[in-house]
């Protein structure tokens, strides 16, 4: 598979270094406004693909995104510490205005997967912007988020993560929603199976693994700038489901007609993923906290899209 990253910094090349060496791209074209930086992790890049695959990694312009299978969009500002996600809305709508008409151009059957932030906003705009339909318009949303509480949970329970079924979704960002409700490992509820390790969910254990997932980036953040591993950890098992035409469920970014009563809005929501991109998407079954957390999720994207969406008419 080719797979085009636009945006050569922490994000996208952590991003290509995942792709070469769980060999799920043969060819990364990586493209940057920094063209230098974007040549010197291609360069270093392909220093690694000995030690894993015959891949192929270079630095191109927008006519090298011709064949690509999938494009990553990384290239954006990100948050400097104490800012949140959708401090980020206008230098980023300014951005995607230049870029992703050029990415539609020069790739048009491509699927976008959108990652700079606000990650769900971005992916409505990138919507407008490409003309794409909307099972190519990809936000990799709560996938990262998702991982985050598993790796919590199952640290938690002493139950390796990948053991561990539970979803985050709504936005990826301040408002998202912890589905505890619905989570469960070895067919067992977590709650059920919390009380059987003796390690039962107290309010307190619950706050903190709240806590944990939903300002892990502003942690990691404050101690080293930003985040990229899990995001290409995140970024890399999405491509790999599109590419393998898994049919795989997880918790991406796309459009939605109606998420609680709020009309045509992008969070993520579990949803099947293969080679068309977005094949179906699972509406949860939630409890009535969770159900009304998801409105309010739903309603904060609304507001900052339309507001994104206006920014586009008005340049
Ligand atoms: P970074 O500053 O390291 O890299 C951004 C790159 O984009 C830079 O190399 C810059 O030169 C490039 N760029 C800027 N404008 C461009 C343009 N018009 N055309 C081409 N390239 C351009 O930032 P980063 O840490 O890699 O983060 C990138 C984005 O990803 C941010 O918006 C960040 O908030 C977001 N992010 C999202 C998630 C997620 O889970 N969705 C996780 C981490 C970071």
């Amino acid at each position: 598979m080719k797979v085009g990253i636009i945006g050569a910094g922490s994000v996208g090349s952590t991003t290509a270094f995942a792709l070469i060496m769980k060999g799920v791209a043969r060819k990364v074209v990586l493209i940057d406004a920094n063209q230098a930086k974007a040549e010197a992790e291609a360069s270093d890049l392909a220093h690694a693909t000995p030690f894993a695959y015959a891949n192929k990694v270079k630095a191109g312009t927008y006519e090298d995104l011709k064949g690509c299978e999938i494009v990553i969009v990384t290239a954006g500002a990100n948050q400097k510490p104490g800012e949140t996600r959708i401090d980020l809305l206008g230098r980023n709508v300014k951005i995607f205005e230049s870029i992703i008409p050029q990415i539609a151009k020069a790739a048009p059957d491509t699927t976008l997967i959108i990652t700079a932030n606000p990650a769900d906003i971005m992916t409505e705009v990138a919507l407008k912007l490409s003309g794409f339909p909307k099972e190519r318009v990809i936000g990799s949303g709560t996938v990262l988020d998702t991982a985050r509480f598993r790796t919590l949970l199952g640290y938690h329970l002493g139950v390796s993560p990948q053991s561990i079924h539970a979803n985050v979704i709504g936005e990826h960002g301040d408002s998202e929603v912890l589905v505890w409700s619905a989570g469960d490992a070895g067919t067992v509820s977590l709650d059920k199976l919390a009380e059987e390790f003796g390690k039962p969910f107290t309010p307190e254990v619950k706050a903190q693994i709240d806590d944990g997932v939903r300002n892990a980036a502003y942690k990691i953040i404050d101690g080293k700038g930003a985040t990229f591993y899990g995001i290409a950890g995140a970024l890399c098992r999405i491509c790999s489901a599109i590419s393998n035409n898994e049919y795989a469920i997880l918790n991406v970014s796309t459009h939605h007609e109606d998420v609680e009563g709020v009309k045509n809005v992008c969070l993520s929501l579990p949803t099947v993923l293969g080679k068309r991109g977005v094949h179906n998407v699972v509406y949860p079954v939630l409890n009535d906290e969770e159900r009304s957390k998801l409105a309010s999720s739903a309603k904060v994207m609304k507001e900052f899209s339309d507001k994104a969406l206006e920014m586009i008419s008005q340049n």
